[in-house]
């Protein structure tokens, strides 16, 4: 019965790590997936993750399953962790949240819920979902699978390697009035750009201004600038300006919880009875997609954020990934420089989280692979995560070779 199927494409960023398992260079460098690396290029679980994995182990609870919603004592963990203490006290309330399969489960029922219910008996086509271009590879799939018409908005300008923000702007006002809009809220990827402070605000003005609905993809709180409640502020603005939000949040990077799939949706809405409608709907989409979510991750997650000095802790830890990264895109800067190349490459230091938008072309990217077995994704993009005091002189090396005119 399914002789004729045809086969697929492969995922162009996972296709990347199976090229590199198959490399037998002793020099080869993996800088294709957005997965944190310590200085050894080694997978990290953080010391808090292991010392909450210990306590809840300690503690020999049973393995029955979630409610359709998850654990609640997480979903307010989680959206405390983006709106911080005063918004939710303010507005407690007014959340409609359920937990999550990660980032991509959250962004998947957001694309569900709009699809049903956004603008319910009014709407006659297809919710409108803009995304920055470009945006994570898995956006469109994601929203066009959910049934959304998908779309772009100006973002990234390749000549300044820069935020456009007029472009951006003008193209959110030019959109057709109520469509959705999705925002990075930090740490953008696969730019590494992010809007300052005053362009968030031009951005939340436009946005309000044309009745635009935000919906904020949070996968790297934390990886901008190491600080939770820094990396939130875009979200909280928005919150304060007044905005309804649809927030898609994922632990898998901020935790190191990549395989547990951790995350969260939340709908911040204008009263208690239209979050319970919502959580009332919410529910019912889950439910015969997969009944309820995984149960370990959270409570890791929970542990952690129940616990003072646990919580700490992974603060510390969460800064000093971030820290790490800044670093290495300082050695990587300065070692371009020191070899003389003739470009500048201060867009490195001047992005921000774990990705690095190169500039470099697909046959630059091409070549890397080719001649020194360093494997990024076509369009440039460097997990600066990848990136170790070690290896950073080779990739310089690398980089610098495949640049020469
Ligand atoms: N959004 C963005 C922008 C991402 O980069 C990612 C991870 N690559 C996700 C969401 C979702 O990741 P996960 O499902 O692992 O939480």
């Amino acid at each position: 019965r399914f002789a004729a199927t045809p086969r697929g494409p492969e995922d162009a960023i996972l296709g990347i790590t199976v090229a590199y398992n198959n490399d037998t260079n002793p020099k080869k460098i993996n800088l294709g997936v957005g997965a944190y690396r310590d200085d050894a290029g080694l997978p990290v679980v953080l010391e808090a993750v292991r010392q909450a994995e210990h306590n809840v182990l300690q503690r020999g609870l049973d393995m029955e399953y979630l409610p359709v919603a998850g654990s609640h004592t997480f979903v307010q963990r989680a959206i405390w962790l983006a709106y911080g203490d005063r918004i939710i006290h303010e507005r407690h309330n007014r959340f409609a949240a359920l937990q999550t399969l990660s980032g991509t489960g959250a962004c998947r029922m957001a694309g569900e819920l709009l699809t049903r219910f956004l603008d319910y008996g009014q709407r006659t086509t297809k919710p409108l979902v803009l995304l920055p271009n470009p945006s994570w590879a898995n956006h469109k799939p994601i929203f066009t699978d959910a049934g959304c018409d998908v779309a772009s908005y100006a973002y990234y300008n390749p000549a300044t390697r820069a935020l456009d923000i007029d472009a951006c702007l003008s193209s959110l006002h030019d959109a057709p009035n109520g469509s959705v809009v999705l925002l990075h809220a930090c740490a953008h990827n696969p730019t590494g750009v992010d809007p300052t402070p005053e362009q968030w605000a031009a951005i939340s003005n436009v946005v309000m201004d044309k009745g635009h609905l935000p919906l904020f993809d949070m996968a790297y709180q934390g990886f901008t600038s190491g600080d939770m409640d820094v990396d939130a502020a875009s979200v909280r603005l928005f919150a304060d300006d007044g905005h309804r939000i649809l927030l898609a949040q994922s632990f898998s990077k901020n935790f190191g919880l990549y395989g547990q799939r951790v995350g969260c949706l939340s709908v911040m809405t204008d009263s208690q009875n239209e979050a319970d409608a919502i959580n009332s709907q919410l529910k019912i989409i889950a439910r015969p997609m997969y009944s309820n979510p995984p149960i370990a991750g959270v409570r890791l997650v929970e542990e952690i954020l129940n616990c003072d000095q646990l919580q700490r802790l992974w603060r510390d830890e969460m800064k000093g990934m971030a820290r790490r990264i800044m670093s290495m895109r300082s050695m990587l800067r300065d070692e371009l420089v020191q070899l003389g190349s003739q470009h500048n490459w201060d867009h490195i230091v001047h992005q921000h989280g774990m990705f690095c938008f190169s500039g470099l072309t697909e046959h630059q990217v091409q070549q890397l692979r080719e001649r020194f077995s360093v494997y990024l994704t076509a369009n440039g993009r460097i997990s600066m995560a990848g990136v170790t005091s070690e290896n950073v002189p080779y990739l310089a090396n690398a980089i610098h070779e495949v640049t020469r005119n």
